[in-house]
């Protein structure tokens, strides 16, 4: 009988472990995989001055870890979009779709506007334009991801209440003739923001924080290239944690947006300063946790990997992961000065001022062949300027050298169909560890914080 107790209490305490998730945190690196994560902690180390072992990402010691497998509807390597809608819906689509089935004829129900019709206030936050396709399956229904104008008129009718990103890619439709979103924004009781200070200060029931109107409306500038007035995500989850506390609840969701970008071009001394961006917006959340151990829950994870990053090359015992540290500029940087006419030796002296690497013989060869391959005529010497066909592919090769010499191995410039890893902590936690697939999560989340999913 008393073990009979016993077990009972046990059944009991593993069903109702957590109470409710009242505070509800989703990070999403975008293009996050393993090896981001693992050249990410390499990196710390070394910023440490140790010659091996591991630095650790605010969420990578958990208490709860798990791994998500990321396919699409209509393939096993899947897009922003399709593994969006998944992460915010709970419901595989193709690739490209926002929120809406493989046919584009029935809309999908976000877990954002889940717990916001269950009371919660909503917040989505990322580091690139607010309409990109990650943030937008929270929030928005169409076709194509490449839909900025319609998914901006969504974002409008939406009803959450914080939004934080970049800007809006076409407030006046591809053909800048459409009646501006903005004006639709307003009237819907939003009021734009354009500054940190601004944003903190306002007292507007809805508010749509974006960058000033003289930086791109695109994305956040690398963390590697900021500069002291751009925003970082921790502040703006810092704000937006302000701005959504009430006795109610919250979801926000925070997308390091960039981390893909940076991936994309095999940028590995900028991914891993994007990875520690996200990660020390994650701090905020965390301490913001352990002021509500009890009611709050926060989940990491990624939608894709990118790149195909794998930590080391045949060399791999000998390179130089402080390298990584070194870096100074990133592939967009270096992009914009092959644009230019330029010499060889600028490029040479730039690369080994910009990039922290030395340029030895194998290096020279290397990087004139690819030169020779792409130029539209040929220098006359060393001094002499020359044009590129295109800047960007040459760029990427570069930067591919580059962070090969730090242990970063890309081998594609795009997704990869890689498992992503899953770090939870606080109220229901423990429903995502193991493996599980992306679908999944916002279904637990949806769990976490005792609300019914009904399909
Ligand atoms: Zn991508």
């Amino acid at each position: 009988m008393k073990k009979f107790f016993i077990l009972a209490a046990f059944a009991l305490s593993a069903t109702f472990a957590y109470s409710q998730a009242k505070y509800v945190f989703l990070f999403i690196g975008d293009g996050m995989g393993f090896g981001a994560v693992t050249l990410t902690e390499d990196y710390l180390a070394a910023c440490d001055a140790k010659k091996t072992g591991s630095g650790t990402l605010t969420f990578s010691t958990f208490p709860v870890t798990g791994f998500a497998t990321t396919y699409s509807a209509s393939s096993f390597i899947t897009c922003s979009a399709a593994s969006g809608t998944a992460l915010a819906c709970g419901s595989k689509t193709r690739n490209g779709r926002i929120g809406m089935n493989e046919e584009a004829t029935a809309n999908f129900t976000s877990i954002a506007c889940r717990l916001k019709e269950n009371g919660y206030k909503v917040g989505i936050s990322t580091s690139v334009s607010i309409d990109h396709a990650t943030p937008a399956a929270f929030y928005a229904h169409q076709p194509s991801r490449n839909m900025h104008y319609e998914i901006a008129q969504d974002l409008a009718e939406s009803g959450f209440d914080f939004f934080s990103g970049a800007g809006l890619l076409n407030p006046q439709g591809k053909d800048g003739k459409q009646e501006n979103v903005f004006d639709r924004i307003a009237k819907n009781g939003y009021t734009v923001v354009r500054s940190l200070s601004e944003c903190q200060t306002s007292t507007a029931p809805k508010l749509l924080l974006l960058q000033p109107e003289n930086k791109p409306p695109k994305a956040y500038p690398y963390a590697i290239d900021r500069e002291s007035d751009d925003y970082t995500l921790a502040q703006t989850t810092s704000i937006a944690i302000e701005k959504l506390q009430n006795s109610k609840g919250f979801f926000l969701m925070v997308e390091g947006g960039k981390i893909d970008w940076a991936s994309h071009s095999n940028d590995a001394g900028c991914m891993v300063r994007e990875m520690v961006d996200m990660s020390d917006a994650v701090k905020v959340a965390l301490d913001f946790y352990h002021k509500h151990p009890r009611q709050t829950l926060i989940v990491i994870t990624a939608d894709h990997e990118t790149g195909g990053l794998n930590v080391g090359t045949s060399a791999g015992s000998r390179r130089d992961i402080a390298g990584l540290e070194r870096q100074k500029a990133s592939e967009e940087k270096l992009n914009r000065l092959l644009a230019e006419s330029i010499s060889y030796s600028t490029l040479k002296n730039w690369l080994v001022d910009n990039m922290g690497i030395t340029i030895g013989y194998s290096d020279e060869i290397a990087l004139r062949s690819l030169l020779a391959a792409n130029v539209k005529d040929t220098p006359a010497n060393d001094d002499d300027p020359f044009t590129l066909k295109k800047a960007d592919p040459v760029a990427k090769d570069i930067m591919r050298m580059v962070s090969a010499k730090s242990n970063g191995r890309y081998s594609t410039f795009d997704h990869t169909g890689t498992m992503v890893p899953v770090y939870a902590i606080g109220e229901g936690s423990e429903l995502f560890s193991g493996k599980i697939d992306n679908t999944d999560i916002p279904r637990k989340i949806a769990k976490a914080a005792k609300v019914k999913w009904v399909e």
